[in-house]
């Protein structure tokens, strides 16, 4: 059978036409209106001159409208690219340059602006606006749904999803149809999906987590999807009533735990918590035992492997951790030469299965120099593994701080510095010295910022934790730590703000 992502998940979808796929803004769409709208969207995109391997890129506000254009887009064969909602007109010049896409959905807002750029690479813009009203749907309305389906097949690229690039230029990472439907199979399996699931979307759709994590889960099962624009902790504690599983960031555990009314009696009817794209602090996922008698089930994945491992539906799921392989999917952890080390040892992060993307748009270099020879992606992640096959991250690699020569991680800092009074977050980064290369200097968020923690209190407080080279020369105290919208700490960011603390 030819894994095409579309029709796989349009089979599923059609065996029960009149079951509600989603709730947008309080109104059920059906399986079949959804498929009928992405057949509609298909044949727009093909009238646009669309055809298969073109880039499709979309930028604009989370709708139902959005889900019928990824599926419109998956049908007709397009490569599907969607793109942060932040990013500013200089960002978007430089994808549109890289991914020259045949079509660009865009905000109405922006779509003046972004014209000559498309249509200088021989593309069009066409709108979608927050409601998922706008030149596109106008036109689809007009359209008979496409009956036929691209005849893409397992290895054609489905998707390409820009990573980060919190280094260097962002790269496009190319997804197949098969690393997408592969790693739905696994998490369906390992996560116990079924069509009486009833998932509260949160998230963003231009991120591998609310757009293949939570829908393609969610379509190839048949379970409910309730699409919220945005993340709002009293609209989803109301809504887990109604629902069974959450996934989200981290943040949306601090926000649901800052919350009164996160109770047992207002978790009740969840079955799953699930979080990932960022650190779950341990002292998080302990508050929220305590508080909801739930544990959270933590997993971690990339933009470049969709999901790698994930604490267990049935068994330990360990503060801290990330959990084991999932099914299908391999994890080592190697010295630089690439051989294994000893358990709970850090070293790099590599995978290996049919979850890892087939390599960066256009740029077959930086693909080989990421890659193994004995085909396992370098993730650019530390982690250990524990005896019992526990994997734990310890932050990127980029991030590692060499201070005197010695190595310092991040996090073995940070939760020391969390575990202080006064302290409620903080990020740990290395910072130009004159004498050790980098020096360890520490970002905190005070608990109470009306009386926040003395700095020579701070590094004296770990002075029994953290040897002399890992505790920090400099405290800094800040507000709220720069985050991405996944909520991942932009240390790159904190980097340059501290950058001549040591002249
Ligand atoms: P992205 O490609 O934007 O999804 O970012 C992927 C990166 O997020 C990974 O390489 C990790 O550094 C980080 N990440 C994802 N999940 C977790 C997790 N559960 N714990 C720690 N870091 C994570």
């Amino acid at each position: 059978m030819t894994t095409n992502l579309f029709t796989t998940l349009q089979a599923s979808l059609a065996r029960e036409p009149e079951r509600t796929a989603l709730v947008w803004q309080g109104r059920p769409i059906t399986g079949a209106a959804l498929l009928e709208r992405a057949g509609q969207m298909a044949a727009e995109l093909l009238a646009q001159g669309v055809e298969p391997g073109d880039r499709v890129a979309v930028q604009v506000e989370k709708s139902h409208e959005n889900v019928a254009l990824f599926l419109g887009a998956l049908q007709a064969g397009a490569v599907y690219l969607p793109l942060n909602t932040g990013y500013t007109m200089a960002e978007l010049d430089y994808f549109i340059s890289d991914a020259e896409p045949r079509v660009m959905v865009a905000d109405p807002a922006n779509a003046a602006a972004l014209a000559p750029l498309v249509e200088q690479r021989g593309g069009r813009v066409l709108t979608m606006d927050a409601m998922g009203r706008g030149t596109l749907g106008d036109g689809a309305d007009k359209r008979q749904p496409a009956s036929s389906v691209s005849s893409a097949g397992p290895d054609d690229i489905a998707a390409i999803l820009y990573t980060s690039g919190t280094t260097g230029r962002s790269k496009g990472a190319m997804l197949s149809h098969d690393n997408l439907w592969s790693n739905t199979q696994a998490l369906i399996q390992t996560w116990g999906f079924t069509g009486d699931d009833v998932l509260i979307h949160a998230l963003p759709l231009f991120h591998t987590h609310g757009l293949f994590v939570a829908l393609d889960i969610c379509l190839a099962t048949g379970a409910k999807i309730i699409l919220l624009p945005k993340f709002d902790a009293d609209e989803v504690i109301d809504l887990m009533a109604e629902a069974t599983v959450l996934m989200g960031v981290p943040t949306f555990y601090t926000r649901l735990l800052a919350n009164p009314r996160l109770t047992r009696e207002t978790t009740r009817h969840m079955r799953l918590f699930i979080s990932g794209s960022a650190p779950l602090l341990a002292e998080t996922h302990e508050r929220f035992t305590e508080r909801t008698g739930q544990a959270i089930l933590e997993r971690y994945g990339m933009t470049e492997t969709g999901m790698n491992t994930s604490n267990p539906l049935d068994g330990e799921r360990r503060p801290g951790s990330v959990g084991h392989p999932l099914p299908g999917v391999e994890v080592r952890v190697v010295d630089s030469d690439g051989e294994p080390v000893a358990p709970n040892e850090i070293g790099g992060i590599e995978v290996k299965g049919p979850n890892v993307f087939k390599g960066y748009w256009r740029l077959p270099e930086k693909t080989a120099a990421e890659f193994r020879e004995d085909g396992f992606f370098i993730t650019g992640d530390l982690g250990t593994l524990s005896p019992d096959g526990y994997l734990s991250i310890v932050g990127r690699d980029k991030d590692l701080i060499i201070s005197g020569g010695f190595n310092v991680y991040p996090k073995e800092v940070e939760d020391i510095l969390n575990d202080l009074p006064g302290v409620a977050e903080s990020a740990v980064i290395g910072v130009p010295h004159p004498d050790f290369g980098e020096a360890v200097v520490a970002v905190i968020v005070p608990s109470d910022t009306s009386s926040p923690p003395d700095e020579s209190a701070v590094i004296a407080a770990t002075r029994d934790a953290l040897a002399a080279y890992k505790r920090p020369k400099r405290v800094m105290l800040t507000e709220a730590l720069p985050r991405n919208t996944m909520g991942k700490v932009q240390k790159s960011e904190l980097r340059k703000v501290h950058q001549g603390l040591f002249g």
